[in-house]
């Protein structure tokens, strides 16, 4: 396990990127401000700081590395670089948005200044989270921009940030990376016999996987599969299993069930040898495949996209298992009443 020793690099994946960062510094044309997106796990937040400390550094070497004794490689360990700031929601507020003192505090008069005579670098993150005020804000920065000064955008969701932000922003993607890249990059820093599983269950990205893995999330989907299973042969009561599934996070487990119905879509579909989520459950999941009506299953993931493309924050998470529960088993029994739609007209989102 070396994943704490080697912070301050890219990633193997990040090559691309960084290599295109370095040509831009070399020939004194780095933008101003970098937008950088990518799904979740794929090392955005690596790569900015890789990048922070390299143009901090006094002595960064031929990679663009940077050294990690200087006095400059010093401070920013210690998190004490005057040229070096983090921007993102209070962390003494309830509410996850960048509030606009936040970006004020960076437009005041000295502080878009370098301290230290070299670059100075600020990471606004997650810049989607910046709200309408804050956002008007940093526009007036990104229209005005100081020299040697560079602005990161770390974002999940561009999508999220006005148009106007975007455009002045030079964009870096950060890939999700091959699958034998990525299972490689995973074995080196965890032992699992499950790296492929983990891999296919973060959606391809690595330090995802390794995330789900430090949280033992394979054990607990192994366990609500279970239940997913049984409630669909009629042999375990769908409110009971959804007060089981209770303790689990929305988030997690509407990816878990988007990715069992859409592999058992996979399997009724036909194709000879499907690419399933979850290869680990496919002896399960092909059985159950034949119990399925495919227009109704794929009715049911409409539903599931919907509940989490709309939020479900304020939802009760137990009202929504019950009702997503309810309405999976009536799936199965076709000529029974349907509880799970009177149940999802009470509750349902
Ligand atoms: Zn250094």
């Amino acid at each position: 396990m070396s994943a704490r020793t080697d912070r301050a690099a890219p990633l193997p994946w990040h090559a691309a990127g960084w290599e295109a960062l370095g040509q831009a510094r070399a020939a004194g044309c780095l933008p101003h401000a970098l937008l950088v997106t990518g799904p979740l796990g794929v090392g955005k937040r690596r790569l900015v700081a890789a990048l922070a400390h390299s143009l901090l550094c006094a002595h960064p070497d031929g990679h663009g590395l940077a050294c990690g004794h200087c006095r400059e490689c010093e401070l920013l360990a210690a998190g004490t670089h005057p040229d070096y700031l983090a921007v993102g929601p209070d962390p003494q507020s309830k509410s996850d948005e960048i509030k606009v003192d936040a970006i004020r505090r960076l437009t005041a008069s000295d502080a878009l200044t370098a301290h230290r005579g070299g670059y100075q670098v600020i990471v606004l993150d997650p810049a989607q989270n910046m709200n309408p005020n804050a956002a008007n804000s940093l526009l007036k920065t990104l229209e005005e921009p100081s020299p040697d000064t560079l602005l990161c955008l770390v974002c999940e969701q561009p999508e999220r940030l006005p148009a106007t932000i975007r455009s002045r922003c030079q964009g870096l993607r950060v890939p999700v990376p091959p699958e034998p890249q990525a299972l490689d990059w995973l074995r080196r820093h965890t032992d699992s016999a499950e790296a492929q599983t983990l891999l296919r269950l973060a959606h391809g990205a690595p330090l995802r996987a390794l995330a789900l893995e430090e949280e033992k999330r394979l054990p607990q989907r192994t366990r609500a599969f279970a239940g997913f299973v049984e409630v669909a042969h009629g042999r375990r009561d769908p409110v009971a299993e959804a007060a089981a599934w209770n303790e689990q996070e929305p988030a997690i487990l509407l990816d878990w069930l988007v990715g069992w119905v859409s592999d058992l879509l996979r399997l009724a579909s036909g194709h000879p040898a499907p690419r399933l989520i979850n290869q680990d459950q496919s002896e399960e999941l092909r059985r159950l495949a034949t119990l399925l009506d495919a227009r109704a299953g794929h009715q049911y993931l409409m539903r599931l996209f919907k509940v989490r493309a709309d939020g479900y924050g304020s939802l009760n998470a137990l009202l929504l298992y019950e009702s997503l529960l309810l309405q999976w088993a009536g799936l199965f029994r076709p000529g029974a009443p349907a509880p799970g739609k009177r149940t999802s007209r009470r509750h349902g989102p």
